[in-house]
């Protein structure tokens, strides 16, 4: 295997101590396997592939959440398909031993989603676990511009038109990521993130979370995006920490291997968790289903996430809604959510501190090690220096772009020179040029720090002033009459109202404002029985709340809000749904 940090670091663990466990089966994995398994997985790829030089090609592959995934282990349905010459075992390791650039895709996307990916990437293979092999199968049925092969590409040498990529920041050779964003904007990007990036970003969150050979993960998450990916299963593997997946995400099952090490006949080989990084509407739903717990399991449950036990609960890739987090400190008996702040095309960026005090309600922190952020006045397109978030004139709290560099920022954007070019500025200091996230946000100084200096451990990093994410550019800053709205903001305020169980808030077009605000909402069946709600009394309850011009101008109830695998929520397309009268 190449000479990369994350081999090197696994070399060095116990070879004894776990590195993955899946929760259904509990079949463990240790490390002292992994790199010989991924060794192995490699030369499959070279094999396959008729060469040993795959710098720098994509290879896509589907797996289930397991060690499949992360190395390579030969369950006996592999090989039967193996031995029917229709399947390739893969691993993200083994890509990246490979020196290629590994594309994940989602088992959970339709066949032309999968074809799009493999389409525009380009990948040179395509690879899939035993339970995905038949799914795999229906994709290559499927027209593609370039066929990627399957086992059979021996087939097709000398006629693939794919070139190569040279990731001129990763060394040694061109191994890297290629993620796809969510695509809740617009049809997903793909960014290319080399392995140096990918280091960076594993680096800085170990030295931020403090991640080590202690903890134990509890992986719900997809594995298609950098949180599952990066958060829960590269920057472990540096510490030597162990990742135990459930997957697909289910509350109950969530809360019985939560509670179980807590139980009065806890199990042997369940080790309590000390570790969780999941997105708001996971909280959401294991805080509903708690109240369905059976009763013998509520206490271990609550004992399991005292911050006792989970040392680190971390929220993100979406809005932290206050509700959740206040619901989760008090059931928890206050262990109070992390939130922070990333993206595909930067890894994590901002985040809050290990000190729960500064996990300040709406904030998202400040930068991780390694990040350098700084505000874009969104109006006057100035940098916004530290003490000149007030405008002077105004009084108001200047809201600005977030912009960011440093070493774990993404290559480019895959076959879109364009995009890549119109979201990097050149910094006029020389020191390389800034990513324009197109996520808009105020800074305000932390909490004061009486009291707290002694909490600070040594490796804690240089705290900074908290920023406060209002939302996309592109879709949650409502501009009315000349005022500028927050959607993330007038959601949060809505949330906290018992009547609403989800909402979101869109810009609605107005002939008379431009935009004017408008609401999704999801009611609150326990708060809204019996008729106890109506849309004036919410508008009431607002006003206490929210200057007048933010409360909702327009407000749909419905039963459900579209969102995608991690949550979210895309604005152009529910927007023209549910107002569409609107529109014409
Ligand atoms: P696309 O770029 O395809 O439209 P996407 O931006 O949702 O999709 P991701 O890269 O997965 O794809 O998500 C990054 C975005 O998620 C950020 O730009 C930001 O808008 C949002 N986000 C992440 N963490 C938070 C957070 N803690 N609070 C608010 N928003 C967040
Ligand atoms: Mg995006």
């Amino acid at each position: 295997l190449p000479k990369l940090p994350v081999f090197e670091a696994i070399s060095k663990h116990d070879p004894e101590s776990t590195v993955v466990i899946h929760s259904k089966s509990g079949r463990r994995f240790q490390y002292g396997e992994l790199l010989g398994d991924v060794a192995k997985a490699r030369d499959r790829l070279y094999e396959s592939a008729g060469r040993e030089d795959l710098d720098g090609e994509r290879i896509a592959f589907l797996a289930e959440n397991s060690y499949d995934y992360v190395a390579n282990f030969t369950f006996p349905t592999h090989r039967q398909i193996h031995e029917a010459d229709s399947v390739v075992q893969v691993t993200l390791l083994a890509i990246l031993g490979a020196k290629s650039i590994a594309v994940p895709m989602s088992p959970a996307f339709p066949a032309s989603e999968l074809q799009y990916i493999l389409n525009h990437s380009e990948a040179l293979m395509l690879l899939a676990t035993g339970k995905f092999a038949s799914k795999a199968q229906e994709v290559l049925k499927t027209e593609l511009d370039v066929q990627p092969t399957f086992l059979q590409l021996d087939k097709l040498q000398g006629g693939g038109p794919h070139e190569k990529v040279t990731l001129d920041k990763s060394s040694p050779g061109s191994a890297g990521m290629m993620l796809y964003t969510s695509g809740t904007t617009n049809r997903p990007k793909g960014v290319l993130i080399p392995q140096a990036a990918m280091t960076a970003q594993a680096r800085s969150l170990i030295q931020a979370w403090e991640y080590a050979p202690s903890d134990h993960l509890l992986h719900l998450l997809p594995l298609h995006h950098i949180h599952g990916t990066i958060n829960a299963i590269f920057t472990p593997l540096f510490t030597g920490s162990s990742i135990e997946f459930l997957y697909p995400f289910n509350a109950d099952a969530v809360w019985k291997r939560l509670a179980a090490p807590f139980t009065t006949t806890p199990p042997p080989d369940q080790p309590k968790i000390t570790f969780l990084t999941a997105v708001p509407t996971i909280y959401s739903r294991l805080l509903s289903s708690f109240k369905t717990l059976p009763e013998d399991l509520q206490e271990p449950a609550r004992e399991a996430i005292s911050p006792a036990h989970l040392r680190l609960t971390i929220s993100g890739s979406a809005a932290l809604p206050t509700p959740i987090k206040r619901a989760w400190a008090d059931l928890s008996k206050g262990n109070i959510l992390l939130e922070r702040f990333g993206m595909t095309e930067v890894g994590m960026a901002l985040s809050c501190g290990l000190d729960p005090n500064d996990r300040v309600d709406g904030s998202v922190g400040w930068p991780l090690p390694g990040v350098e952020a700084r505000l874009v006045d969104v109006d006057t397109h100035q940098v916004i220096e530290k003490g000149q978030e007030k405008d002077l004139e105004t009084g108001r709290e200047r809201v600005g772009e977030i912009q960011l560099r440093g070493p774990t920022i993404f290559a480019e954007y895959w076959r879109n020179e364009e995009a890549t070019k119109k979201e990097f500025v050149e910094g006029k200091d020389g020191r390389g040029s800034w990513f324009k996230t197109g996520d808009v946000a105020v800074r305000r100084p932390g909490p004061e720090k009486a009291g707290r200096s002694e909490m600070k451990t040594q490796r804690e990093w240089a705290r900074g002033d908290m920023y406060f994410i209002l939302g996309r550019k592109s879709a949650d800053i409502i501009k009315s009459g000349g005022e500028k709205v927050s959607a993330l903001e007038v959601e949060r305020e809505m949330l906290s109202l018992p009547q609403v169980a989800e909402v979101a808030v869109l810009a609605v077009p107005s002939g008379k404002w431009g935009q004017k605000v408008g609401a999704v909402v999801i009611l609150d069946r326990e708060h809204c029985k019996e008729g106890k709600w109506s849309p004036l009394e919410m508008r009431r309850a607002l006003k206490e709340r929210l200057a007048g011009y933010k409360i909702p101008q327009v407000l749909r109830v419905v039963d459900h809000i579209p969102r995608n695998a991690m949550g979210k929520i895309n604005k152009k397309v529910l927007v023209k749904e549910v107002f569409r009268e609107e529109f014409s």
